[in-house]
């Protein structure tokens, strides 16, 4: 896949369409069944505008004040817009996150569950959830521990209903990814779970073979991370 910086942010977005466009057809899938999340998180707003001009809707944030910046100006001009929260989310910033996010992919715990189920009653608004499982059981990593994630998953259908969409997950760095995946795959048929968000640059064609209906995919479309300020 071309990331170089010379080739510009349509011309990377359709480079990745085509390749999610492929995988699904390799795996006998509809490829209107597999969404683009583009993950914009420190791209300056010109990187976002770009893909918006290239009809990209769907962006990904791993931080709330930065998706808070960014996104609720744009809304006005482009009422397809849909912002998805992928990052570890703190209980104090649940509230913002309830009110700027059509997508929060990172439920991992209790008490961000009861800080979302707050926020949501204050602001009379509840995104789509997802709950994040740490395949790997990464001690390091944001997620619910794999042992956890039925009571957890089933807590969080009693608390959301189906507004809790399905489960997210980042694979270990370094390890094939497949199981991973296979594993969310699992789990999202043991709990009747429509969504899949797995897969990134690297590895959306293996996540897409594998039934993902979410791909979260940041350098391909944007090239390299800037450094933080
Ligand atoms: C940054 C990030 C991505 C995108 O990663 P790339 O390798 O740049 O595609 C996907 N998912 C999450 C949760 C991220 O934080």
């Amino acid at each position: 896949m071309d990331t170089s910086l010379s080739s510009s942010i349509a011309e990377r977005l359709h480079t990745v369409r085509t390749s999610m466009q492929a995988a699904a057809l390799a795996a006998g899938r509809d490829p209107a069944s597999v969404s683009l999340v583009a993950v914009s998180k420190f791209h300056p707003l010109q990187s976002v505008q770009d893909a918006l001009a290239a009809s990209q809707c769907v962006f990904g944030e791993n931080r709330v004040q930065e998706a808070a910046a960014k996104f609720p100006p744009l809304r006005a001009t482009h009422p397809a817009l849909r912002l998805h929260l992928i990052g570890g989310l703190q209980t104090n910033k649940a509230r913002e996150a309830v009110r700027i996010a059509d997508m929060i992919e990172s439920l991992d715990r209790p008490a961000l569950v009861d800080a979302i189920a707050r926020a949501a009653d204050a602001e009379g608004r509840l995104p789509d959830l997802l709950v994040e499982v740490n395949t790997g059981d990464e001690p390091q990593k944001f997620g619910v521990p794999k042992e956890q994630a039925d009571a957890f998953i089933r807590l969080c259908q009693q608390r959301f209903g189906p507004s809790l969409r399905g489960l997210m997950c980042i694979p270990p760095a370094g390890q094939n990814p497949v199981p991973h995946f296979q594993l969310l795959r699992s789990m999202a048929q043991t709990h009747g779970l429509p969504v899949l968000s797995m897969g990134m640059s690297a590895d959306f064609e293996q996540a897409i073979a594998q039934g993902a209906t979410l791909v979260r995919v940041g350098s391909a479309i944007f090239g390299p991370r800037p450094a933080l300020a």
